[in-house]
């Protein structure tokens, strides 16, 4: 796929901060379901001062871009939420290394690793309904492109509706986690959907 430099990991996560700052309202909703209805408003925080981070100190590879947000997010944000996106950032920036460029193949092998660091840290896996049931189907279609990872993701947000809970605050339901969809699986989801239209402009 086209080669993307560090100008288009900043698009891509100032076009994901916009997404959550209009999904806010929604995330936060979802977790008032089935936590403690601070999602929309930690990823909000997170995500605005990610993007100011990246958009002050300008790092000059994709893999510092990342990182740089990922380090962000973990100080920022207080919730679970905050160390796992914070990983998976942190880990998918250390992954590329000082690459100049990075290709769609670069970008799913480095994604990949972040997802596994995520999944380690959390001790989660699918169809836990976590943020992993967004990320894991989207990196299982990468390879059809990004457009098709968007849709992987929000299919695979939509499918945890069904899903009793068994890792975060939302695991101490039991049943009655059952019938809602997973916050962070939705954030996960504007990851992708974010990152196919940054890939289009
Ligand atoms: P908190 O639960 O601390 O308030 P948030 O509300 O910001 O944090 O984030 C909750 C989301 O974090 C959940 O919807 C879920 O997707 C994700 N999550 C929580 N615990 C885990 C875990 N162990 N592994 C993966 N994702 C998790
Ligand atoms: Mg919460
Ligand atoms: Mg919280």
């Amino acid at each position: 796929g086209a080669p993307r430099d560090a100008a288009f990991f900043r698009h891509w996560l100032t076009a994901v901060a916009e997404a959550v700052e209009e999904e806010a309202d929604r995330l936060t909703e979802l977790d008032s379901a089935i936590g403690d209805a601070d999602h929309g408003t930690n990823m909000r925080r997170g995500l605005a001062a990610a993007v100011s981070a990246v958009e002050e100190e300008r790092p000059p590879t994709p893999g510092a871009v990342l990182v740089l947000a990922g380090r962000t997010l973990v100080s920022t944000v207080g919730g679970a939420s905050g160390p796992l996106y914070g990983t998976l950032l942190r880990r998918t920036g250390k992954a590329l290394d000082d690459a100049p460029e990075v290709d769609l193949g670069e970008l799913a092998g480095a994604l990949r690793t972040g997802v596994d660091a995520v999944a380690r840290l959390g001790g989660a896996t699918a169809g836990d309904k976590t943020m992993l049931d967004a990320l894991l189907p989207a990196l299982d279609a990468l390879g059809d492109g990004l457009d098709a990872a968007a849709r992987a993701a929000e299919k695979g947000a939509g499918d945890t509706v069904p899903m009793r809970a068994r890792k975060g605050r939302a695991s101490y339901l039991g049943e009655r986690s059952i019938g809602h969809q997973d916050p962070g699986a939705t954030s996960s989801a504007l990851l992708f959907t974010a990152l196919a239209r940054t890939a289009r402009a």
